[in-house]
């Protein structure tokens, strides 16, 4: 997508603090961080939200999900870490989604109140 933001850092064409990547996603830094340690999980592939995925797509979800649990050390979250996909909905967005680029937040480093 040309004029998303995410899509330029996956291309290299914004910089930003890369922790991870591979053929499916990427995870980078936060550039305003919400927790001592938020990252960002991306899929390569533009998706705005989980509602455009279509049935082939379904597992790049499973892929990242199963992979963050692996870094907690690399990514300093042996303590826990918390998860949360922000989805603008079809009449407003109660989530208050910013980037339309699908993304799962990583935050952690800290005791987290609900
Ligand atoms: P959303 O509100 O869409 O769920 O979250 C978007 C996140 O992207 C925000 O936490 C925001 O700080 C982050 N963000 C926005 N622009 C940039 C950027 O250019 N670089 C990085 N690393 N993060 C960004
Ligand atoms: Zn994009």
């Amino acid at each position: 997508m040309q004029d998303c933001i995410f899509c330029k850092i996956i291309k290299g064409e914004i910089p930003s603090k890369l922790v991870y990547e591979d053929e499916d996603f990427v995870i980078f830094n936060d550039i305003n961080p919400k927790a001592k340690l938020h990252y960002l999980a991306v899929p390569r592939k533009h998706f705005a939200v989980l509602a455009e995925m279509e049935k082939q797509d379904e597992f790049l979800l499973g892929r990242i999900l199963s992979k963050i649990p692996t870094l907690q050390q690399k990514l300093g979250l042996e303590n826990g870490y918390r998860l949360i996909v922000n989805q603008k909905g079809e009449c407003g967005n109660d989530a208050c989604q910013e980037v339309m680029h699908l993304h799962i937040h990583i935050l952690g480093g800290e005791k987290l109140s609900m």
